[in-house]
């Protein structure tokens, strides 16, 4: 499908920090992009070089309506959902919706277009893991009335309407666990480690780890997260396959790299952990090499050096 240029893919969430990326990708491929987000939790700011650009449209859309696009489209991305442990908590019900009616209408949209499908599911799914590193084969360990709970249940029902679109309606769907990601546009407040250790370190504040500093978590950049999902979305594999980085440290470890990074001076301070805050994380990507002859190459200096320096340009316009 890269090859075609009359290709035409939408991508739901679009305007956030992975649709955005993605849909950089597809242009880059030669595709025709229709970005649909309600700005709930992205940002214009992350598509505006797109502006212009005859292969781009944006529309500004709740996926949790119905979606009436006249014309052909033949890939439907499903990224949309607040996906940041704060925005989450803040926005329980939109989060259950996006994952619930969201992907519906997601996939209604794909069927009526026979189009292909592709859902942004997450290695919360596995919730607080007592296997690990994580495979596909793990069901998980979900507390489903939890705070986290609106996630992990909204994407874990998306998962299973994906497989039920396939089954039932023969949809050539897919999904991709994406496991942490980090990289350029992610939301400086959005309360995720990437961001907040970044911005505190920058202004030379503390870095504020939660609890003991002792749960770990694999950070995965962008670029390599993107070039996955694109390899995944043309196969003709339908069930969930896991995208991440397996080099995993414990939250303080990185805390401390990200402040070497940055060359801040200040200290790492702990606040209260999260309820139901993951002890380990770590994906297993056995079948992403197998399947998509696909594995990370980005190390975590150079992913997030790269970061660093967004974030350095959002202090000097002073947006951080
Ligand atoms: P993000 O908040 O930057 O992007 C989400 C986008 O979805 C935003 O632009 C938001 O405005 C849009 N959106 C939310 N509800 C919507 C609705 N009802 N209608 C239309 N648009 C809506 O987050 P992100 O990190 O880019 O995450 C993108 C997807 O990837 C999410 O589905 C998330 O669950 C998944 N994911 C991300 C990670 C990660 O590490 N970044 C990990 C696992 C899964
Ligand atoms: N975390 C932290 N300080 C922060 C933000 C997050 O110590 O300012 C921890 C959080 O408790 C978790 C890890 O960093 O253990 C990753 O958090 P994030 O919100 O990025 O995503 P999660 O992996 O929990 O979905």
């Amino acid at each position: 499908m890269s090859e075609n240029k009359d290709f035409v893919s939408v991508v739901t969430g679009g305007a956030g920090f992975l649709g955005s990326h993605l849909c950089d990708y597809l242009l880059a491929q030669g595709q025709r992009v229709i970005c649909l987000d309600n700005l709930l939790t992205g940002n214009l700011a992350n598509i505006e070089h797109l502006a212009g650009n005859e292969r781009f449209k944006f529309i500004k859309q709740d996926v949790t309506e119905y979606i009436y696009l006249p014309g052909q489209v033949d890939f439907v991305y499903h990224f949309a959902s607040p996906a940041s442990p704060i925005d989450y908590l803040e926005l329980p019900i939109q989060t259950l919706k996006v994952g619930a009616l969201g992907t519906h209408k997601a996939l209604g949209l794909a069927k009526t277009k026979q189009a292909g499908f592709l859902l942004a599911s997450t290695s919360e799914t596995y919730g607080d893991p007592l296997v690990h590193p994580q495979p596909e084969s793990y069901w998980g360990n979900v507390n489903p009335i939890g705070p986290r709970g609106v996630y992990d249940e909204a994407k874990r029902f998306a998962e299973a309407m994906t497989m039920a679109y396939h089954r039932y309606h023969g949809v050539n769907t897919h999904i991709v666990r994406i496991f942490n990601t980090y990289g350029p546009r992610m939301r400086p407040r959005d309360g995720r480690v990437v961001p907040a250790f970044i911005s505190e370190a920058l202004k030379n504040e503390p870095l504020t780890v939660f609890g003991d500093g002792s749960q770990t978590r694999s950070f995965c950049y962008v670029a390599d997260l993107i070039a996955g999902i694109f390899r995944l979305a043309q196969s003709d594999y339908h069930e969930p396959v896991n995208i991440g980085n397996p080099q995993e440290m414990t939250v303080r470890t990185f805390a401390e790299k990200i402040r070497a990074l940055c060359g801040s001076t200040a200290p790492i301070v702990s606040k209260p952990l999260p309820v139901d805050d993951p002890k380990v994380r770590q994906p297993n990507i056995a079948l992403a090499r197998k399947l998509l002859g696909w594995e990370p190459k980005v190390s975590l200096d150079e992913g997030l050096t790269a970061t660093i320096a967004y974030f350095r340009g959002l202090l000097a316009r002073g947006a951080l």
